[in-house]
């Protein structure tokens, strides 16, 4: 199984467990989009990057595009590479990428004359050393931002421009409160590196990401048949809304309502819209900024009605939301696994343990 293997110190891998590794990333994607799946269906469908390569593979990268990377600045976060040798692969950035798809502020339009000016232009990036968990926020985000009727405009425009490249590597520092071998969300990526040895094996999950490695050395060998079922996470919490759980001091007692949670998920996407607009209403301009379920004025309404107005019901709501309403829509749960909200959380909540006791 995936979870086997994928995360064991893949160095020590033969290459037929690497490549049933492989198949089984394949296999999720099959799971997720069948008929857009672009990819390894018959022999020649990888390349291979010595890792001596990959300073002048980023430089070819940074001459195009806005270069995102993990690097270390007082944390290890997705920022512009100025210098290539900034970049850290081994440390889980303390954030996701998401900023570049839905920047924590950003505007919308300018307001002239008491008219609006949509102009939002989205920069040409590629994000490079992507986490496996944040290659995971792909598919949600695109779920709720790209696939709904009409598309979020501002996320399309950032999503389209944006390469991502993901990368897998026994150097990756993994802690405890990683999980997304229990999520089983099939990841999207435009190229995937897999790092061995001296050597990148890179699998190819898009045209676009096609070209950027055209010119590289083929990986051949014949993809066998094997079958494969669905990593869906398969919780179902629907009948537990009311249980005497919630009342324990773990689910109940400790949240602050901080936020926090939300603020470093990946695949928390609940935003206002405002404007900022001068006294004679001439001039200003909308904006886009993060919100937070976990926040008591988000359900607040007109006539100060709040509909979920204890700590309790917020932190409830974003569990639920996670797990149970997101997958009853998309029929995938909005989580990665990376386990951020355990990790950021002043008061050490940890939501997966609730939920095991939940279904225990
Ligand atoms: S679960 Fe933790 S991080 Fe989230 S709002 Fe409560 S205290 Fe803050
Ligand atoms: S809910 Fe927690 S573990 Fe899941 S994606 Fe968000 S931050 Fe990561």
């Amino acid at each position: 199984m995936m979870e086997n293997i994928l995360f064991d110190n893949f160095s020590k891998l033969s290459k037929e467990e690497l490549i049933q590794m492989l198949i089984e990333i394949h296999l999720l994607y099959d799971n997720l989009k069948p008929k857009e799946k672009i990819g390894p269906k018959s022999s020649n469908w990888g390349k291979i990057l010595p890792l001596s390569d990959l300073n002048s593979f980023l430089e070819n990268l940074k001459n195009d595009f806005e270069l995102i990377a993990p690097i270390k600045t007082d944390i290890v976060r997705y920022e512009v590479v100025e210098d290539i040798s900034q970049i850290n692969l081994t440390e889980m950035p303390y954030y996701s990428f998401k900023k570049y798809l839905q920047p924590q502020e950003y505007k919308i339009a300018d307001i002239k004359n008491g008219k609006l000016d949509y102009n939002f232009e989205a920069k040409k990036r590629v994000v490079f050393g992507a986490w496996l968990c944040d290659l995971m926020s792909l598919p949600i985000l695109d779920k709720l931002f790209l696939e709904e009727d009409p598309p979020d405009p501002y996320y399309k425009k950032m999503r389209e421009n944006t390469i991502f490249i993901g990368l897998i590597s026994d150097r990756q520092i993994r802690d405890e409160f990683l999980f997304e071998n229990r999520i089983g969300v099939a990841p999207k990526y435009d190229l995937l590196f897999f790092e061995m040895e001296d050597q990148y094996f890179i699998d190819i999950g898009s045209e676009r990401g096609r070209k950027f490695v055209g010119d590289l050395v083929d990986y051949e060998f014949e993809i066998p048949k094997i079958s494969g079922s669905s990593n869906l996470v398969n919780i179902d919490i629907a009948d537990k809304i009311d249980d005497i759980l919630w009342d324990s001091e773990n689910a109940n007692g400790s949240c602050l309502g901080c936020g926090s949670c939300t603020l470093v998920c990946p695949t928390c996407m609940c935003f206002s819209i405002s404007d900022d607009i001068s006294l004679d209403l001439q001039s200003g301009e909308r904006k886009i900024t993060w919100d937070s379920c976990q926040i008591e004025g988000f359900t607040k309404v007109a006539g100060d009605e709040v509909f979920r107005d204890s700590r309790l019901k917020r932190f409830k709501h974003r569990i639920y939301h996670k797990i149970q309403y997101f997958k009853e829509k998309y029929s995938i749960p909005s989580c990665t696994g990376c386990g951020r909200c355990i990790r950021q959380c002043p008061s050490k909540i940890d939501y997966m343990k609730i939920v095991d006791e939940l279904i225990a």
